[in-house]
């Protein structure tokens, strides 16, 4: 490990996290303890807006347990929901196979020439990875998993209070995320979807179809939705079939 790797301050004040939380979003807007400049130098495909709905989903639901992402790219999700798990003690456990998704391969819409590696002739984000969770200070809260998410979730046993979904945007890929993943979810916990576009000629339709699937399947509502960002609560009580419960 660097010897320049900032130190970690665990500054857990659940009253005062609680009277914020009470006071409104705004606070946060101004107070996510986040670098602006490495914000705007990690590559990575998410609004402002939706990230800032990440740090203050993930600083609700840090008091209840770890959070999970699936799909950190080169980390500017990461971001936003590490400081807020740093914040309320948490711990935030970042899944990613760090060979690009479908569209991020050669020849592809969203391909990074930089992000090639010509020896191992497969895209590479997790170097940039973890540059990014070292230059903000989080390796003591961000757990990475450079694996497939279903392999990750093969014996995984430690229930999560917030799921975040933005992986791969085939309709299997989607959907194997949703299926292995949601019956970890705590009662009261939260499952984040992104890239939901309801009109089919802004985007593609699979983490849409997801965010409805989870919808009808009676075990989440609807809290909020920030752009392309979908913000689900499991319902308290909502029992989780048993092809889905996975604690
Ligand atoms: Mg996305």
């Amino acid at each position: 490990m660097s010897s320049t790797t900032p130190s970690v301050t665990l500054d857990y004040q659940p009253e005062v996290i609680d009277a914020q939380l009470d006071a409104g979003n705004d606070i946060y807007c101004r107070n996510m303890d986040i670098d602006q400049k490495l914000l705007d130098s990690v590559k990575g495909f998410l609004d402002e807006d939706e990230g800032r709905c990440l740090y203050e989903m993930a600083l609700q639901a840090g008091r209840m347990g770890p959070c999970l992402e699936i799909g950190s790219y080169c980390g500017k999700s990461t971001l936003y929901l590490g400081a807020a798990c740093r914040k309320s003690c948490s711990i935030l456990f970042s899944i990613d196979h760090h060979r690009g998704s479908e569209e991020q391969q050669p020849g592809e819409e969203y391909f990074e020439p930089g992000l090639f590696d010509p020896q191992s002739g497969h895209l590479d984000t997790f170097r940039e990875f973890r540059k990014t969770i070292a230059s903000a200070g989080l390796e003591d809260t961000v757990v990475p998993i450079v694996c497939r998410s279903e392999v990750a979730a093969r014996r995984w046993a430690t229930p999560l209070s917030l799921v975040f979904i933005d992986g791969g945007h085939a309709l299997e890929t989607v959907f194997t995320d949703y299926n292995v993943w949601v019956g970890h979810i705590v009662s009261g916990g939260y499952l984040l979807v992104h890239d939901i576009f309801a009109d089919p000629a802004r985007g593609g339709q699979a983490p849409f179809q997801i965010y409805n699937l989870a919808l009808a399947s009676g075990l989440f509502r609807e809290v909020d939705t920030v752009k392309t960002l979908g913000v689900l609560q499991r319902r308290p009580g909502a029992e989780m079939p048993a092809i889905l419960a996975n604690i």
